[in-house]
């Protein structure tokens, strides 16, 4: 068994790392923190270079790059801790709408996404229906050639920095919740539409986007009306496609090990004399190796043409849990010193760690929750019962 890479994505390993070396500069990461995870100047630069569109199919007109190539990309973007949460949501509308799109969208919206213009954002969430997301609310009504949309939508990361929502409604009431949902690209400065921030103990910012008669031409619907859960699933597939590569533990224990090698305690000792943070260190680095086979794995799976499902779940539960208890572990390792946050005077490893204390948990639940990975993990694998 061969778990190298091939020739080519090594290539490409050096090149996404000559980028970052050159565009990753400090002020990069001045805008981000507010929480917005961005930067427009890079996310051109990598626009410019075909990254964006890379990962969509090239029978759909995307770039159609290896899904191996990507999982570098992605990796290395992660290792550098490089602020490109706009990338993967604009690619996967970008995508979608190539599938499912009619003219209209594929002529104004794609190039704009593809040229690294235009960001997206995903509106699918509720406040009261997020992991249960087919009993949304949000009702599109029709009106001559219309729409007319009311609702409220949580968790619309990056909206506030986004032309465009894909936005999950409610278009028929008298129908199983699954068949009576409709999808909109909406562009974001519709009349109606209003973002509020909202700030999370994990740094990150995302909004409370709200809809009052918001009215738009039939032109922007994606998919059948009352066909929505087909554009969802292409949504989760083209997600998946992007989604391979998670290593969020890779820069939390690197921080670690420095903390545990140079900061002196009051006793005199180092952390990292202490056995047990030792074995945790090596438990950590241990399980980064096996958050890499997974999402190998899965990236393997996609670059033969599987379309994966439960392994993407298995991923994803696996890396999240298990970078929340290093989060937890590496905290505890600082004692009272680990409380400092970010930029303040002392702070260990500049307050890193203690930012990934509050970040971890928060990966936990975006992008589907543990308990929700466990139950897909319980039924679509182990064959256990649904509930
Ligand atoms: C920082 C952040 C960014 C996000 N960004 C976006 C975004 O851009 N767009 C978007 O649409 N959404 C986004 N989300 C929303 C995210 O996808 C949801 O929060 C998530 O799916 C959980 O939904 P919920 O918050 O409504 O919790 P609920 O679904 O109400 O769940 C509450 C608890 O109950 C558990 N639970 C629910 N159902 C079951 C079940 N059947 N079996 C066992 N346990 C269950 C859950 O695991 C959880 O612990 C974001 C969330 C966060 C925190």
């Amino acid at each position: 068994m061969d778990f190298s890479f091939s020739a080519d994505a090594e290539e490409f390993r050096v090149e996404v790392k000559a980028f970052l070396d050159e565009h990753l500069t400090p002020d990069v990461f001045l805008g981000t923190r507010d929480g917005t995870i961005h930067n427009d100047a890079l996310h051109k630069k990598m626009a410019d270079k075909g990254w964006i569109d890379g990962s969509i199919p090239a029978e759909l007109g995307g770039g159609g790059r290896d899904p191996l190539d990507m999982l570098v990309l992605i990796e290395e973007l992660q290792l550098a801790g490089a602020p490109c949460d706009g990338m993967a949501v604009a690619a996967v509308v970008a995508a979608i709408i190539l599938e499912l799109g009619n003219d209209h969208l594929k002529e104004t919206v794609v190039p704009r996404i593809i040229d690294g213009e235009s960001l997206c954002s995903f509106g699918y969430t509720e406040p009261d229906f997020g992991s249960d997301v087919a009993s949304a609310t949000t009702a599109a009504v029709r009106d001559g050639d219309d729409w007319v949309i009311n609702g409220q939508k949580m968790w619309t990361t990056m909206a506030h920095v986004a032309d465009f929502v894909l936005l999950l409604t409610r278009t028929n009431h008298d129908v199983p919740k699954h068949k009576g949902l409709t999808f909109f690209v909406v562009p974001l400065d519709t009349p109606g539409i209003e973002i509020q921030p909202v700030h999370t103990m994990g740094t990150e910012r995302s909004n409370a986007t709200f809809y009052d008669n918001v009215r738009i031409d039939d032109k922007w619907r994606i998919g059948e009306v009352d066909g929505g859960w087909a554009v969802m699933k292409s949504a989760l597939k083209f997600e998946r496609g992007i989604a391979g590569g998670q290593f969020p533990s890779a820069t939390l224990i690197d921080a670690a090990v420095r903390a545990a090698q140079t900061n002196v305690r009051p006793d005199g000792t180092k952390a990292i004399d202490d056995p047990v943070v030792r074995q945790q260190i090596a438990r950590a680095m241990i399980d980064l190796e096996v958050a890499r086979c997974f999402a190998y794995n899965t990236a393997f799976l996609a670059s033969e043409g599987v379309m994966f499902g439960v392994e993407g779940s298995m991923t994803k539960l696996f890396v999240s849990e298990s970078y929340k208890k290093h989060s937890n572990w590496f905290f505890d390792m600082l004692g009272p010193d680990g409380l400092l946050s970010l930029d303040t005077p002392g702070a260990p490893e500049g307050g890193h760690i203690e930012e990934h204390f509050r970040h971890a948990p928060v990966t936990t639940i975006y992008g589907g929750t543990s308990e929700i990975s466990r139950n897909l993990i319980a039924t679509s694998h182990l064959g256990l019962p649904r509930s």
